[in-house]
């Protein structure tokens, strides 16, 4: 399959000149997904590989495309409140809550499921994850689709989810009909998937819409403890939180402790690595940037900007990927706020390596 790849920018869309020819565009990938095809386009978080929500064959295109089991359910993205009564049932309270707070935005919602959402879209679950993205590009590419678009991340299963156009393209070229560059995503990590079926709401995959955030809206929030543990027993509520997700080629290993001893550990083992041959990487933070010794090391910012952390983490794992780097180190960072959706992938991507330092 010839993979077409097209430009539109959130700012044509704004812009008196271009935002004609923007919209056409749009509206071109909006029909390859009324007639069953499949788009990756840019969102806030990560690219996505949309198909109609609606239409089970596509969600069977979208699992085939990347190679992800089929009982790892997928988000349908809408662009109009109005549109959430036909994929859902019972929407609660705690819903219209939470989308007047945060969307459009990177919150995703788990609803008991209308009996018209196909079960392939929903990995044979009675229930259905539905978000609202804000990214202008996607808004409109989504109105232009018909309203429902089903989309996981754009990357083949068990890679870092793509942040920009280039990597998508790495994973999906051939594979898709249209990729839609956007430039670069804002927040770079998937977004928080919250379950409102329960008793209590509870969160499922952390992301930029923190626990406290949630709390402020609704009161007490849950958070699946599963997702912090190495026990491989346990089975994490969304079901696509039990793959070895995120994962880079090489070994990555997160280091906890003071930051001094935290750089003498690092410096110690790829001393070692590069003795023996093999390449290293580190993933450090500006408070500590000239003191690594590893052949690749990336600086993601001060340990304080989380933002900044998150939004350049997929592309260090990818850019370890395309340097053949055999053995990475991260700094941990353990915390509250954000910082529990860069932990939760960082774990993933190492295996739950972590060493732990005094
Ligand atoms: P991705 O599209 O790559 O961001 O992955 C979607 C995530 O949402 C996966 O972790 C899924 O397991 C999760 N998910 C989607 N639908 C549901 C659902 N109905 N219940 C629980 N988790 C879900
Ligand atoms: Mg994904």
């Amino acid at each position: 399959m010839k993979t077409k790849l097209i430009r539109v920018d959130a700012e044509d869309l704004q812009d008196e000149e271009k935002s004609d020819s923007a919209k056409r565009a749009l509206e071109e990938a909006g029909e390859i997904i009324r007639k069953g095809g499949l788009v990756a386009f840019p969102t806030e978080t990560v690219y996505g590989l949309g198909g109609d929500a609606l239409n089970p064959e596509s969600s069977k295109k979208i699992y085939a495309a990347k190679g992800r089991p089929s009982d790892n359910p997928l988000i349908i993205h809408i662009a109009d409140m109005e549109h959430l009564g036909r994929i859902t049932k019972e929407v609660p309270q705690s819903a219209y809550q939470l989308a007047a707070a945060f969307w459009p935005g990177p919150l995703t919602m788990i609803l008991p499921k209308a009996e018209e959402v196909p079960c392939q879209t929903t990995g044979g679950l009675d229930t259905v994850a539905v978000r609202m993205p804000s990214h202008p590009v996607a808004m409109e590419f989504i109105k232009a689709a018909g309203g429902y678009v089903a989309a996981p991340s754009a990357n083949l299963s068990g890679k870092p989810s793509p942040t920009t156009a280039k990597y998508v393209v790495q994973d999906m070229d051939g594979r898709i009909d249209m990729i839609i560059d956007g430039d670069g995503v804002d927040i770079g990590l998937e977004s928080t998937i919250v379950d409102l079926t329960g008793d209590k709401p509870m969160i499922l995959r952390p992301g930029y819409i923190t626990e406290e955030m949630l709390d402020r809206v609704l009161g007490q929030v849950e958070i699946d403890q599963t997702l912090f543990k190495a026990d491989s027993n346990l089975h994490p509520k969304a079901p696509g939180m039990k793959y070895r997700h995120y994962a880079p080629k090489g070994e990555l290993v997160l280091v906890e402790g003071n930051p001094e001893a935290v750089v003498s550990y690092i410096n110690e083992q790829t001393r070692m690595r590069k003795e023996r041959g093999e390449k290293t990487g580190v993933i450090g933070t500006s408070e500590m940037a000239g003191r690594y010794e590893a052949d690749s090391v990336k600086i993601a910012g001060s340990r304080k900007d989380e933002a900044a952390i998150a939004r350049q983490l997929y592309t260090f794992l990818r850019e370890f990927d395309d340097e053949e780097v055999a053995y990475m180190y991260a700094e941990s960072f353990a915390g509250t706020g954000m910082r529990q959706a860069i932990m939760n992938r960082l774990l993933k991507a190492a295996g739950h390596k972590i060493i732990k330092l005094d």
